[in-house]
C-alpha cells in the first residue's frame, strides 16, 4: 500500500513489556512497505553479549570496552526480521528468560543507550520506519511523525508471553513470566536515562480487549487520518 506522501514517515510504538508492539510494528510496516525496526532486540543483543563474556556491569571499563565490541545487524530471513550479533543469528537466544532477566539493567546503562539510540536514528528507509521500543517517541525520534503509546493489563500481557514463549519451544512458567515483566516495568519505567512514559503528542492504545486484527485496523485507522494531515 503506498501512501501520499513526499518524505519518509516515522512512526513510533512505546509501551510496556510484552504489549504486543513488535507483532503490530511488524504488521504496520508490512502493510506500508516501511522498514520495521525491533529496538528491543538491540538491547536483548546487547545484554546477550555481556552475560557470554562475563561483564560485570557495575564497572564502566568492562561496559565501556564490551559496547565497542558489539555489533548488532538485521536482516530478513525468510520474511521475518532476524537479529544477528557479531555476524551470528540470535534471534531466538535473546528472547529467553535469561536475557529478559538482564536486559532492563544493561538497558538502564546511560552508554549502552547512547550507542543504541545513535545505531537506531541511522537507520533509514526510502518509503519510512516503524520502531518500537520505550523511548522512540521521546528520545530516539521526538519529531516522529506518529505516536503510539501501547499498554495492556498485566495478566493479559503475562499470559500472551506465555503462550509465545511455549509456541517457540522455549522453556516457560507462569509465576516467572509474570516476576519478569513486573521487574522490567519498575526499571524501565523509574530508571534516570530515558525512563519508560507516554510522549505527550502519542496516542494512547490499551489493547486488553483487542485481539490483533481489531488492534491493527484502529490503528490504520489513525495513520492514515494522520496521514492526510501530513500531505
Ligand atoms: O521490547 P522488548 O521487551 O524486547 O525490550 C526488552 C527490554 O529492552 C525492555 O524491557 C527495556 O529494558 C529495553 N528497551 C529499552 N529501550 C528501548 C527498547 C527496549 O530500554 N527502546
Amino acid at each position: 500500500m503506498d501512501l501520499p506522501i513526499s518524505k519518509p514517515v516515522i512512526i513510533a510504538l512505546d509501551g510496556y513489556s510484552s504489549c504486543g508492539k513488535s507483532t503490530l510494528a511488524k504488521q504496520i510496516a508490512r502493510h506500508l512497505h516501511f522498514l520495521f525496526v525491533d529496538s528491543g532486540a538491540m538491547y536483548r543483543a546487547a545484554t546477550l553479549y555481556f552475560i557470554e563474556n562475563n561483564i560485570d556491569v557495575a564497572k564502566d571499563n568492562e561496559v565501556n570496552n564490551a559496547l565497542e565490541n558489539i555489533h548488532i545487524t538485521f536482516k530478513n530471513i525468510d520474511g521475518e526480521n532476524t537479529t544477528f550479533l557479531n555476524g551470528r543469528n540470535v534471534e531466538s537466544e535473546i528472547r529467553s528468560l535469561q536475557v529478559s532477566g538482564l536486559v532492563s539493567e544493561v538497558s538502564a546503562i546511560s552508554s549502552v543507550r547512547k550507542k543504541m539510540v545513535e545505531l537506531q536514528r541511522q537507520m533509514s528507509s526510502e518509503n519510512g520506519i516503524v520502531m518500537d521500543g520505550r523511548d522512540i517517541g521521546t528520545v530516539v525520534f521526538p519529531n516522529a511523525d506518529i505516536k503510539f503509546f501501547v499498554t495492556a493489563d498485566p495478566i493479559v500481557r503475562a499470559q500472551r508471553r506465555y503462550n509465545e514463549l511455549l509456541s517457540k519451544n522455549q522453556k516457560a512458567d507462569l509465576h516467572e513470566v509474570i516476576s519478569n515483566l513486573e521487574h522490567r516495568d519498575k526499571i524501565d519505567t523509574e530508571r534516570a536515562d530515558s525512563p519508560l512514559r507516554q510522549a505527550d503528542d502519542a496516542i494512547l492504545l490499551d489493547n486488553t480487549h483487542y485481539d490483533i486484527d481489531e488492534q491493527f485496523s484502529i490503528v490504520m485507522d489513525k495513520i492514515y487520518k494522520a496521514i492526510k494531515g501530513l500531505s
